[in-house]
């Protein structure tokens, strides 16, 4: 492959969200799932709780998660027993071992597809299982388009402290040729609201190189952004992953040269780099190569920062991931195999992977270098490792490209670096991780 075919967009995922790559994880280690959740806990690791909400409007063609767009009230009403009743069985496992909740997230798939009184009900009978009040933060995604002032009410009242608005771009060609259900005006209603009803923290999500993107639209929606001030502002690069509609559009039309106009890479960093700037300029800071934030002392994203650092989190729904005492999980992956095993009183366990110590180092060492830094001493009181000695190859080759720069008591990505330090990652993989295919 040549350099200018690497900075294409191509098919396949870009972005590390996880250590070992999902395609390791395997059934077979299940039994090590299942003694985790049984084991105590270890001393001082929070405790949080994913859930996920299947639903949307409609697919974006970019989407590769486990959604649906055909479901009726009764097949809603099935689901959400059946999270509820995972929810219970977790609850009574022996790794809560007392701990309240840290951090709840409410993720999808659209979770504010559910009706308000879905959502009363819902979160009504989750606080009597796992009481959220004592939680650092509860974060709910929601799409603009599904947002009326009384489900904000609803969220208001069950504590919900993170509101997370997907956004993706603001021009209606653009939110149309990508199959985003929502209006631009609709962006403008919810934030609205969202800000009349006092939610503590507002992230607004974008995304770079949505397909038919250009320069002056990109520089607009940056400014519309700056615009509605919000507290937090998460910048996604577009990726191509398998099993989109882009995708199969792609592969019908011969991967080689597609006729869909995706932004290559360095694009894509451009426009990033841009609305970081002007960010910047309009008194925000950078927290991690994806988001800004209007405070970094008092905005905190308490879901990435515990995970990242190698948190418990029960992850409840259909195919979602979790983690608990050092074992990755993750649920089975169709509807149907969660609701049975959920109706017969079973946990819907699909897959896991027990890591060793060796690969909570690299995980941690991975997922925190997206924040731009790294502190040597932190490692060393965890580990009992210095990192610049134990990644030294890796450390010498990304500072002699610039990317980074390695200190006394911390490394640092530069500006350059950050902005494209998921490329860079598999330089710190363990051999037998590093291959073509990372879900
Ligand atoms: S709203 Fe989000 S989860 Fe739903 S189809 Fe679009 S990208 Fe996927």
């Amino acid at each position: 492959m040549t350099a200018t075919d690497q900075e294409k967009t191509g098919l396949g995922n870009y972005f590390i969200a996880n250590y070992p790559p999902f395609s390791f994880w395997k059934a077979d280690h299940l039994p090590a799932a299942r003694a985790a959740l049984e084991a105590p806990p270890r001393a001082g690791v929070p405790l949080g709780l994913y859930l996920h909400i299947p639903f949307c409007r409609k697919r974006c063609k970019f989407c590769y998660f486990r959604v649906y767009t055909d479901k009726n009230a009764n097949d809603i009403s099935v689901y959400l027993d059946a999270i509820l009743k995972e929810v219970e069985l977790l609850a009574r496992s022996g790794c809560v071992g007392g701990r309240a909740l840290d951090y709840v997230y409410f993720g999808g798939g659209t979770p504010s597809y559910l009706s308000a009184s879905q959502l009363d009900s819902l979160m009504t009978r989750l606080r009597q299982i796992m009481p959220w009040d004592a939680a650092r933060e509860v974060t709910f995604e929601c799409e603009p388009g599904t947002l009326q002032k009384h489900k904000l009410e609803t969220l208001r009242a069950h504590g919900i402290s993170r509101l997370s608005l997907g956004v993706e771009n603001f021009k209606p060609e653009i939110l149309q040729y990508n199959g985003r259900a929502h209006l631009e005006e609709e962006i403008y209603r919810a934030f609205g609201w969202a800000r009349e009803l006092g939610f503590p923290q507002i992230n607004l999500d974008l995304i770079a190189g949505m397909v038919g993107e250009d320069w002056d639209n990109w520089k607009r929606c940056v400014a519309k952004t700056i615009e509605l001030a919000p507290d937090c502002v998460t910048i996604y690069q577009m990726e191509l992953p398998y099993n989109t509609v882009f995708s199969k559009e792609l592969k019908v039309i011969g991967a080689d040269e597609p006729a869909l106009v995706v932004a290559d890479w360095p694009t894509k960093r451009a426009w990033v780099k841009y609305a970081f700037d002007e960010l910047v300029k309009a008194g925000y800071d950078i927290s991690s190569a994806t988001t800004v934030v209007k405070n970094k002392a008092t905005t905190k994203f308490v879901y990435r920062e515990a995970l990242w650092r190698g948190a418990d989190m029960f992850g409840t729904g259909v195919a979602s991931f979790g983690h608990v005492g050092g074992v990755h999980i993750q649920n089975v992956d169709t509807w149907e195999a969660y609701v049975e095993k959920l109706q017969k009183g079973e946990l819907p366990l699909g897959r896991a992977f027990p890591t060793t110590q060796r690969d909570r180092l690299v995980r941690e060492v991975v997922l925190l270098l997206k924040t731009g830094h790294l502190d040597v001493s932190y490692f060393r009181d965890k580990y009992g490792v210095d990192v610049r000695d134990t990644f030294r190859a890796a450390f010498d080759k990304l500072t002699a490209e610039g990317w980074l720069t390695v200190g006394e008591t911390s490394i640092d990505c530069t500006d350059d670096g950050l902005i494209q330090i998921d490329r860079h990652l598999p330089a710190f993989f363990d051999p037998q991780y590093i291959s073509t295919r990372y879900t």
